[in-house]
C-alpha cells in the first residue's frame, strides 16, 4: 500500500522507506502500548540535520505518510499547509538542536514509567539485559524549576523544551514530572526499541520492589548488554512492522 503524496515524497527526496518506517513507527508505539492518543515519534530529517518530521495533530495509530510534516528545530512547520501540529514538538526540536547525535525521538505518557517520574525517591534504573539503555538511571525534568507551580506540565515552547534537553543531557531517557518520558536514539528502530523497553523496565522494576531490594545493571554491564541487544534491532522491529500492518 502506497498512500504517500506528491507532497510528502518530495519533503524527504530519496528518503521514502525513512518517511514509511516513521508511518510503522507510529503504528508499532500504538499498538506495544507505549502511544494512545497521544504522544509522539520523529525522526532528524536525513538531508536536512536542522529540520524534523513528526506527523500531524493526529493520534499515532491512524498517521498515514501523507500526515507527516516538515519542522525547523525551533518547531515552525516547513509544510503544514492549514494541518495542525502538536503542542509538544518543541520537545524534538530542542533535542535534535541539543544533541546531535540523536537522530530519533519518541515522547510518551508511557503507563508504567510515569510512577517513576513522580516518585523521585526511587529512580528508574536498568534492572534487566533489555533495557541497558537506561544507562546509570533515568533522569527527571522537573517543570517547577523553571516555569513555576501552576503549569499544565506540558512542553508548550521552546524554552520549555531547551529545560528539558538540559535535563535529558547526555541519557537516552528523560522522566518529565507527572507526565511521562522521553526517549532518544541514534536511529528510529533504536528509539523505538528503547521506548518500548522502557516501559517494560519500569513494569519489571516495579514488580521486583515489592520482593526486596534490587540488583541493578551496573554501568558497565548496561552498555555491553546495550551494544549486544540494539545490534539485533531489526528482529523486534521486523516483528513489530508485521503486526502492526495485520491490524490495519
Ligand atoms: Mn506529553
Amino acid at each position: 500500500m502506497n498512500t504517500q503524496t506528491p507532497q510528502a515524497a518530495a519533503a524527504v527526496s530519496d528518503s521514502d522507506d525513512l518517511l514509511q518506517d516513521l508511518v510503522h513507527a507510529n503504528h508499532i508505539l500504538f499498538d506495544e502500548g507505549v502511544l494512545d492518543a497521544f504522544g509522539h515519534v520523529s525522526v532528524r530529517h536525513p538531508d536536512r540535520p536542522d529540520r524534523f518530521l513528526l506527523a500531524r495533530n493526529m493520534a499515532p495509530g491512524l498517521v498515514r505518510a501523507e500526515d507527516i510534516i516538515e519542522f525547523e528545530l525551533d518547531g515552525t512547520p516547513v509544510d503544514a499547509d492549514g494541518r495542525k501540529v502538536y503542542l509538544e514538538r518543541f520537545i524534538h526540536g530542542e533535542i535534535y538542536r541539543a544533541r546531535p547525535d540523536v537522530m530519533a525521538v519518541v515522547h510518551s505518557h508511557s503507563p508504567s514509567v510515569v510512577p517513576f517520574s513522580a516518585v523521585k525517591s526511587t529512580p528508574l534504573r536498568p534492572m534487566c539485559h533489555m533495557s541497558g539503555f537506561i544507562g546509570e538511571g533515568a533522569p527527571i525534568f522537573e517543570i517547577r524549576d523553571v516555569a513555576g507551580d501552576a503549569t499544565d506540565l506540558l512542553i508548550r515552547n521552546a524554552p520549555l523544551g531547551e529545560s528539558l534537553a538540559h535535563s535529558l543531557g547526555d541519557n537516552n531517557v528523560v522522566l518529565m514530572r507527572g507526565h511521562g518520558a522521553t526517549v532518544t536514539g541514534p536511529t528510529l528502530k533504536q528509539a523505538v526499541y528503547r521506548a518500548v523497553y522502557v516501559e517494560v523496565n519500569a513494569r519489571l522494576q516495579a514488580d521486583a520492589l515489592r520482593l526486596g531490594p534490587v540488583e541493578y545493571l551496573t554501568p558497565g554491564e548496561a552498555k555491553t548488554a546495550m551494544e549486544m541487544i540494539e545490534g539485533q534491532v531489526e528482529r523486534p522491529w521486523q516483528l513489530w512492522k508485521q503486526r502492526a500492518q495485520a491490524r490495519r
